[in-house]
């Protein structure tokens, strides 16, 4: 291509404000510009390839390149752009409402379409707070959710999110929003057996609802696995024992499966399927169309829609893209190849081998835990396996990691010390070797670095 062209598109590009961008080295230097992309992978300005490891943002779950999703959003657009889902319907978001309610578990049979996954999770707090007020319960209100969770980027959703960062540069909301911890067991004290820490979590949680009054709370949000948060699996029987706290104290469950649904776990849902429970309402995005198209939905029980009709009150909450025609086209023909091509059992049968090989990193010395399920996993970089110090900052673990995969040809998503994972889900054994093989070099160098400019103070393991 055009060494001129490319060089005015990344001129152009400083103008671009991006999410996550360091607002003081903006504008210093170029980004990788990905020009083709097909499968697993992404093609640069150089032509060179790699394996888009986290997938995009957890979300191109078929792969890249796919000519029938193009094809569908074409004809779509052909046939009809768009029409105000205030007033009118579309068969895309009609049927794509239909195909949603069969897949979900229980009675989660009413769909609100969004633009993304942040808000998809704003609109069932808004829905929350509406269904209170309709069945008279004002005082109820309060939102319980957890240190490390990611829900998303508007006021309300980065207020739920449980990441410092997020919030502490941000004013975000406190009056009515509760942080319990995370339910990460790699992070539990040496003494407590993962049962233990368990039912220290749920006891937590129980006893927050109690101090807050459980009149006084309206729901609880969880993603069943923490993406972002590093790719958290919790215990088992934990979202379970949550469930059922949930349903003894009148709280609403919301779970946010905007990166584990529609494959990722090998299943179009996981909350009953993985998890045994049947939320209140589950929020999704990102997978539903493979991230072709920017689209959000939010799934709500028949119960709770039956309590809401008994006055009659406008929704007053929508967006001029709910229910997109093309957006709803291309998820339609998304979820179509993913049963067509048998994509969840491919995702079944091939992650214990994506986990066993992920699992032979835990030999370099600063892996301190692998960890994951379905086609999403995380490797946690720690200084010191035993006291398992997380690689600070300073040392810049993750992006050192980062730095030398793209050189080897690998996107991976670094958070920090943690490298997280979620390929596309079409992924076969021999790209699964690859990828790893190129992550076990670049920690190794970024793990040299470190050593050789003798910020690795401790030696533990050598
Ligand atoms: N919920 C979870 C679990 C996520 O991982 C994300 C994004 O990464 C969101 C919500 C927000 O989704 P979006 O970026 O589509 O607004």
């Amino acid at each position: 291509m055009d060494n001129d062209y490319i060089k005015s598109i990344h001129l152009k590009d400083k103008l671009l404000l991006h999410p996550y961008e360091n607002l003081k080295d903006r504008g210093t230097y170029d980004r990788h510009l990905m020009l083709n992309a097909d499968g697993i992978y992404l093609y640069d300005e150089n032509g060179k390839k790699y394996i888009d490891g986290p997938g995009g943002m957890w979300c191109n779950n078929i792969g890249h390149g796919n000519k029938e999703i193009a094809e569908a959003v074409k004809k779509q657009m052909e046939k009809m752009d768009y029409a105000s889902p205030f007033s009118e319907s579309t068969e895309p978001a009609a049927e794509l409402a239909s195909v949603i309610a069969d897949l979900t578990p229980g009675d989660l049979n009413t769909v609100f379409f969004t633009t993304d996954g942040s808000t998809a999770n704003d609109s069932a707090l808004r829905f929350v707070m509406l269904y209170n007020n309709i069945i008279g319960r004002p005082n109820k209100k309060h939102i319980i959710t957890r240190d490390k969770a990611y829900h998303g980027s508007t006021y309300l959703t980065g207020s739920i999110t449980g990441k410092d960062r997020e919030k502490n540069f941000f004013d975000f909301e406190k009056n009515f929003i509760h942080h319990i911890g995370n339910p990460d067991p790699y992070r539990r004290s040496s003494e407590q057996s993962e049962e233990e820490f368990c039912k220290e979590k749920v006891s937590e949680f129980e006893n927050k609802i109690i101090e807050l009054g459980p009149d006084n709370v309206a729901a609880f949000i969880a993603e069943p696995i923490m993406a972002s948060g590093g790719c958290i699996v919790p215990p088992e029987n934990y979202l379970k024992e949550f469930w059922k706290i949930c349903k003894k104290y009148d709280i609403l469950f919301i779970a946010d499966e905007v990166v584990t649904a529609f494959g990722r776990l090998g299943h179009f849902f996981s909350s009953e399927k993985i998890f045994g429970i049947t939320p209140d309402i589950i929020t999704t995005a990102k997978g539903i169309t493979s991230g072709y198209m920017p689209l959000g939905a939010l799934i709500i029980s028949d119960r709770l829609m039956e309590q809401v009709r008994k006055e009659s009150t406008l929704l007053f909450h929508g967006f001029t893209y709910s229910g997109h025609p093309a957006c709803c086209a291309a998820a339609l023909k998304n979820i179509e190849i993913m049963k067509r091509d048998k994509i969840l059992d491919h995702v079944k049968s091939i992650s214990p081998y994506f986990m066993d090989k992920l699992k032979n990193l835990n030999d370099i010395p600063i892996v301190g835990d692998v960890r994951g399920m379905g086609l999403m996993a995380g490797i946690e970089c720690v200084i010191d396996k035993e006291s398992k110090d997380p690689l600070t900052l300073d040392k810049a673990i993750g992006s050192r990691i980062d730095q030398e995969s793209l050189k080897l040809g690998l996107i991976i998503r670094p958070l920090y010390h943690i490298c997280v994972l979620s390929p596309a889900l079409i992924i076969n054994k021999n790209q699964i070797d690859d990828l790893v093989q190129k992550l076990q070099l670049s920690i190794n160098k970024a793990m040299n670095q470190i050593k050789d400019e003798g910020l690795w103070v401790k030696s533990n393991n050598e």
